[in-house]
């Protein structure tokens, strides 16, 4: 076969992914291929040697002195959730502009999501709007580092300390951020981590875990995934069947060593959006994410907004110039139908229902070629450009806008 045949688009800029994982397994493919044999050789799949060594190694990394594996993030919420003590009926304050998991979790251990609205520049709970949702019900503060940045800690801790409940970070898109020089996942009572495939510590399959500095709430973590057992078949709650694998403890530990430096490759690649938003003169019809001072952004994403109410119009663009991206997220968890119950309604919180009106994110992965990023900022100028030339004055601007 020849070289052409091969390559039938070869000279003809193919299309630009969203995420492509197979860059990075690439370069780590002989050292997880060996740690997972290792596995294979040993038989021990569930929890054991390989998981209690990924264990210490997270702990170490986040400065925690407890990490407890378990099956995936949301169950890093669950178990959390129980192992603080939040119980049927109480309270716990969160963002409607988060993963779907965030709120799931809450409504999973009968608890009630109180909902509070974001700061729109940090897409982040707005601390101001959560001291004025506590109760007497309250029994946790769920604030979630979205996209990677940490929220803003400070005031949380004094509404945390003042009222006696617990912080549970969801830091499922955070591994490696930091707030004031300390890592997401410590910043609370309880840190819950994902290695959700797309995570910026993805395994080869769904994963997660807690990380703690309390030694009551990381026994309870430790029974509740396996079913509550204290030992010796004895069961004084019912837990969960909710293990790390193995072999996922295995790949994870193999690229954990490599985490700092793809989240630099991230925040590499983030500037250069920058450089080349400025370049292309598309500042204009978008904002950039703002990465704030006292925080070291791991951009699990990187998300703009478009302005003019033409989001979705710019996302269809780009993707028939084939350029991968995506809206996370579409809808804000006040609005979902499942939590209808909970009262809420359009309007109740305007910078979270307008951040899923206006987000775009782009590719970000450490691998991204830099000239897969000079094609989105092109594609993206033309699509921002044909939106200043169409809302001129006279043209139908607001008919379109209204379609
Ligand atoms: C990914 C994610 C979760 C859930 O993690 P899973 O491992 O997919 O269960 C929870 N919260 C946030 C913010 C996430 O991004």
């Amino acid at each position: 076969m020849s070289f052409q045949d091969e390559n039938p688009g070869a000279g003809v800029p193919g299309p630009v992914p969203f995420i492509d994982l197979t860059a990075q397994y690439r370069t780590i493919r002989s050292d997880v291929r060996e740690a997972v044999e290792q596995v294979f050789e040993s038989q021990a799949f569930v929890l054991g040697e390989a998981v209690e060594r990924l264990e210490a190694d997270i702990a170490a990394y986040c400065d925690s002195r407890y990490a407890v594996g378990c099956a995936s993030g949301t169950d890093a919420l669950i178990l959390s959730l129980l192992a603080a003590g939040v119980e049927p009926g109480d309270e716990v304050i969160t963002s409607p502009f988060t993963f779907f998991a965030t709120a799931g979790a809450i409504h999973r251990v009968g608890a009630r999501p109180v909902f509070v609205d974001i700061e729109p520049h940090s897409f982040n709970l707005c601390p101001n709007h959560v001291e004025q949702a506590v109760t007497d019900r309250t029994r946790a503060i769920m604030p979630v580092h979205l996209f990677g940045q940490c929220a803003e800690m400070e005031p949380l801790w004094r509404i945390a300390t003042r009222h006696k409940i617990p912080i549970i970070e969801d830091a499922c898109q955070a591994i490696g951020a930091e707030y004031r020089g300390r890592r997401a996942g410590v910043l609370g009572t309880v840190g819950c981590f994902s290695f959700f495939p797309t995570k910026n510590l993805g395994g080869a399959g769904d994963g997660g875990m807690v990380v703690t500095d309390d030694t009551e709430i990381a026994d309870r973590l430790r029974r509740l995934r396996v079913h509550g057992d204290l030992g010796g078949y004895n069961h004084a709650e019912v837990g969960f069947n909710s293990r790390l694998d193995a072999l996922q403890a295995a790949v994870l530990s193999v690229k954990l060593k490599h985490l700092d430096n793809w989240s630099a490759a991230r925040r590499t690649n983030a500037k250069r959006y920058q450089e080349l938003f400025r370049e292309h003169n598309v500042r204009s019809g978008i904002e950039e994410p703002a990465t704030l001072p006292d925080r070291r952004h791991v951009f699990n994403q990187f998300t703009i907004r478009i302005r003019g109410g033409r989001r979705d119009e710019v996302m269809q663009f780009l993707r028939q110039s084939g350029i991968g991206c995506a809206v996370y997220y579409p809808i804000p968890l006040h609005l979902q139908t499942c939590f209808a119950h909970l009262g809420y309604r359009e309007g109740d919180f305007p910078e979270s229902e307008r951040a899923c009106r206006e987000v775009l994110s782009l590719p970000i992965y450490a691998e991204l070629p830099e000239e897969h990023q000079q094609r989105v900022v092109r594609k993206l100028a033309e699509a921002v450009q044909a939106e200043s030339t169409l809302s001129f004055p006279g043209t139908a601007d607001g008919d379109r806008r209204a379609a």
